[in-house]
């Protein structure tokens, strides 16, 4: 599945590339070690009392209430102030649940997203960065800190940090004309911040995942128009990446897919040149065991684990390819989970720091933004000697 098609005759070479000509193809680039080091820290703003990212989200926000609305507006400021770019949607639906009575309580998805500037919207594949925003109805003052205020915050802060790497290599590529290879060109980006994961009284089918069903749903049902490459929004997704209960320190995360195995892989070796670069904080001095505890494992021998139940759900029901980072195994949930104890306080900002930079490195990798970084002045100089300017680095991979 990954990198070459070393050994096979040139017919056979021939026949697959007209193969995979027919379906939109994943390419995928690795980005070089100058880039790693010179991705961007969320510095102060996860700071948990002050931070401009990460301190907003950290509030109960049950659905339908104030503090709902008050990420909700978070949210909608961050995009139009720091990613003007970005095209925001909200999806709204409405449920009764087993503790509102007759009420019709609403529920509001939040939809940010970045395509190629002359791309029709059906023709646009997208990397789609997925945590819930919503937090639990009880106990009382729920916080819900890694559940999932900080994932959140990770993905904010991911996006922020590859816009400007977009904004260049899509000015560079309609500069040239490429954007007329479409296979590449079409090729884009989404965020959504789900409300209503969380059930209100207890987890069941009906009473959990009320934003996640309804936007999978109307996805599902929507057209995009006729002759597009693709048919409806939800098929759009080329890659559907949920992050749930992440910044908890040592967290374990296991490959639930084998379809999206690859991308697990790919997530791992990420996790393992970061450290041997030194940029994870949280690993200290100390020998830590990897997070992605699967990296080294082919996508037969996965262990089997049936899926967690999570916001994936409606969407891998209809066919969506699902990467589900979760630190969930191999003893369970962290011990935080679904107590008061999940606040603030308790989160290891190093740890959320580190993943916030894991998942800057994916998007960029995904994106294929090597060269198109902003690099550190100390990064630079080492490129210039060693020859890897940008567009040298061609670690590429079409999957
Ligand atoms: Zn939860």
């Amino acid at each position: 599945m990954s990198s070459a098609y070393g050994g096979l005759s040139p017919l056979l070479i021939l026949c697959l590339g007209l193969f995979f000509f027919s379906f939109p193809v994943i390419s995928y680039q690795e980005i070089s070690d100058e880039t790693l080091k010179s991705l961007p820290r969320p510095k102060t703003d996860f700071d948990i009392h002050t931070g401009a990212l990460l301190s907003p989200i950290l509030r109960t926000r049950v659905p339908g209430t104030e503090g709902s609305r008050a990420v909700l507006n978070h949210f909608v400021d961050f995009f139009q102030s720091s990613l003007p770019d970005w095209k925001i949607e909200l999806q709204n639906s409405t449920s009764k649940t087993p503790v509102h009575g007759n009420k019709d309580v609403p529920f509001v998805n939040f939809i940010a997203s970045r395509d190629p500037p002359w791309a029709q919207a059906g023709d646009v594949g997208r990397l789609t960065l997925v945590a819930h925003y919503d937090s639990k109805y009880e106990p009382e003052g729920f916080i819900g800190a890694i559940d999932s205020a900080a994932p959140c915050a990770m993905i904010m802060h991911a996006m922020r940090s590859i816009d400007a790497g977009l904004t260049k290599k899509w000015e560079k590529m309609r500069k040239s004309g490429r954007k007329h290879q479409s296979l590449e060109g079409q090729k884009g980006i989404q965020v959504l911040f789900l409300d209503g994961e969380e059930a209100f009284k207890s987890w069941s089918a009906e009473d959990s995942l009320y934003g996640a069903r309804s936007l999978a749903e109307q996805w599902d049902d929507e057209v995009n128009a006729a002759m597009s490459v693709y048919k409806t929004p939800l098929s759009s997704i080329s890659l559907f990446v949920l992050l749930d209960l992440l910044g908890s320190k040592d967290p374990t995360i296991q490959s639930y897919f084998e379809t999206t195995h690859w991308a697990y892989k790919k997530l791992a070796a990420l996790e393992k040149r970061l450290r041997g670069l030194n940029q994870f904080k949280s690993t200290g001095n100390a020998p830590k065991p990897q997070w992605f505890i699967d990296g080294s494992k082919g996508e037969h021998e996965l262990s089997g684990f049936g899926s967690i139940q999570d916001d994936h759900i409606p969407f891998l029901d209809r066919g969506v390819e699902i990467l589900h980072v979760i630190d969930a195994s191999p003893f369970g949930f962290p011990k935080v989970w679904h107590t008061l104890d999940d606040n603030a306080e308790n989160l290891d900002i190093d740890t959320v720091e580190d993943w916030s930079v894991l998942i800057t490195a994916f998007a960029a990798e995904w994106m294929e933004l090597e060269g198109f970084m902003q690099m550190s002045k100390k990064a630079s100089r080492e490129e210039n000697v060693n020859g890897k300017a940008s567009g040298q680095w061609n670690k590429k991979t079409e999957l």
